[in-house]
């Protein structure tokens, strides 16, 4: 048995821990990173917000993932199953993005390159190492740890962040997970080959393709390979006769935008589900402990914020814990703020992706107007822009009042998700309230 102290300890070194990580190793702090897998390893999570790009520079890793060659991804293409109506939101022509592009990615590279910088920034970085539990003391964290080899080892730390992603180690040791009570959703997906994806800059948009209660994602992730996956309701998928891979087949052949380009297309490798992933943890913080990305909770991919959430609660996490580690005690102050940034943060989206499923918003959404810059806004919310300030808030906030007039008096036309548009559209039946 060993027991060796360091400044902070991380659980995980996925997006979330290789951000915390790294921030904290640069700042010359003490680190030991403990991820339970080699990598490189599969993860889903393939599409970036422009946002990330600003982390990934101030993390000093940039330059490493440009050079990896990753798809560029310039806009987000949001498309009815129906193929009745389209829209393409370009990142460069939003009036409040900081950032005018992002990249796609195939996880295992990606998650590699931030492990291997987090490395080369001065953290000890172990993999195989499974952390098993956590005991907070009130001067340190104490942990325990199984090593590639099964042996347990035990180490204590100044700070402990849990950026276990859904593994999420602290929350449930400590049983604070809640799930949605009505987002019960499953993905079903895989990486093929040989997807015919739009010519010139809009090759390596994200797509997504709404039906009335699922929807597509479209990501090209290099040049050979796209992910596609839809995501719908965990009891339908239930209900389904088949294997993964023809109910999957299914719904691509009936829904044309999706058919069309997967006329040709070969599945690499296995399909894959997941599900259950809309939860939150009841605390983001405890004595000497802060949990971020996943680790703190999820929603849905809609607007593939995961990846990004966790490397901005990971920088966060990392600005809170250097400034404890130079007071030399926890700040409870500091503390309390995290929690309130970062519950604000996932209510933003949790907020815009309950909207997402209703009718009256995809209305909206895809016709935002011209009016006070919404297009701009709504542009906004999918380049990561999570802090925008008042002058992104209040467009937000008046958007949301449209989507409620939206529900019972049509300010842009309704739309329809059929193969024709009925005769009449009643406005009360397509107002789903969540
Ligand atoms: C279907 C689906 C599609 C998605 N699509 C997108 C998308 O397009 N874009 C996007 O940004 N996000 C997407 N996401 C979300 C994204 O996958 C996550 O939000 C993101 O990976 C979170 O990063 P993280 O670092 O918090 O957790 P993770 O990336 O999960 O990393 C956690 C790490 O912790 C390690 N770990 C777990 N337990 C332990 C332990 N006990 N000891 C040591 N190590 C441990 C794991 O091995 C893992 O490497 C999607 C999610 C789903 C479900």
């Amino acid at each position: 048995m060993t027991t060796t102290t360091y400044d902070a300890l991380v659980i995980g070194c996925g997006p979330g821990g290789s951000s915390v990580a790294t921030f904290l190793a640069r700042a010359g702090k003490h680190v030991l990173a403990l991820e339970k897998e080699v990598f490189p390893r599969f993860h889903i999570g393939e599409s970036l917000l422009p946002c990330n790009m600003l982390i990934f520079e101030e993390m000093g890793v940039l330059p490493a993932l440009r050079a990896a060659g990753f798809p560029m991804k310039y806009a987000a293409q949001f498309e009815l199953g129906n193929g009745s109506i389209s829209t393409r939101f370009v990142f460069r022509e939003g009036r409040f993005n900081r950032a005018p592009d992002a990249i796609q990615v195939e996880r295992a590279v990606l998650d590699h390159l931030l492990l291997k910088h987090t490395r080369a920034s001065g953290a000890d970085v172990r993999e195989g190492w499974t952390v098993s539990r956590f005991e907070a003391a009130a001067d340190a964290v104490n942990v325990e740890a199984r090593d590639p080899a099964g042996q347990t080892h035990h180490f204590r730390a100044s700070y402990l962040i849990d950026a276990s992603g859904r593994g999420n180690l602290t929350g449930n040791q400590e049983n604070l997970r809640e799930m949605h009570p009505k987002w019960k959703k499953l993905a079903l997906f895989g990486h093929f080959e040989n997807v015919a994806l739009d010519a010139g800059e809009p090759r390596t948009d994200t797509v997504i393709i709404r039906l009335q209660n699922k929807w597509f994602w479209i990501i090209p992730i290099s040049a050979a390979k796209t992910s596609v996956g839809i995501v719908f309701d965990k009891d339908e998928f239930t209900a389904s006769d088949g294997t993964p891979r023809e109910i999957f087949q299914r719904w691509v052949d009936s829904t044309p935008p999706v058919s069309k380009r997967m006329k040709d297309a070969r599945l690499v490798g296995a399909m894959q589900t997941t599900s259950d992933f809309s939860y939150h943890n009841r605390r983001l913080v405890g004595p000497r402990l802060l949990r971020v990305g996943d680790a703190a909770g999820f929603m849905d991919p809609i607007f593939s914020a995961g990846v990004f959430l966790a490397m901005w609660s990971g920088k966060l996490a990392a600005e809170v814990v250097g400034k404890c580690l130079e007071r030399g005690q926890p700040n409870p102050r500091l503390f309390a703020t995290y929690e309130k940034r970062v519950r604000r943060g996932l209510r933003f989206y949790w907020r815009v992706v309950e909207n997402y499923y209703t009718t009256p918003f995809m209305e909206l959404f895809l016709r935002p107007g011209d009016h006070y810059d919404l297009p701009s806004a709504v542009n906004a919310v999918l380049a990561g822009e999570l802090e925008g300030g008042w002058a992104l808030r209040w467009r937000l906030e008046y958007f949301f009042l449209l989507v409620k007039i939206q529900r019972v008096f049509p300010i842009v036309p309704r739309i329809f998700f059929g193969a024709s548009r009925p005769r009449k559209l009643n406005p009360y039946r397509n107002a789903e309230k969540v």
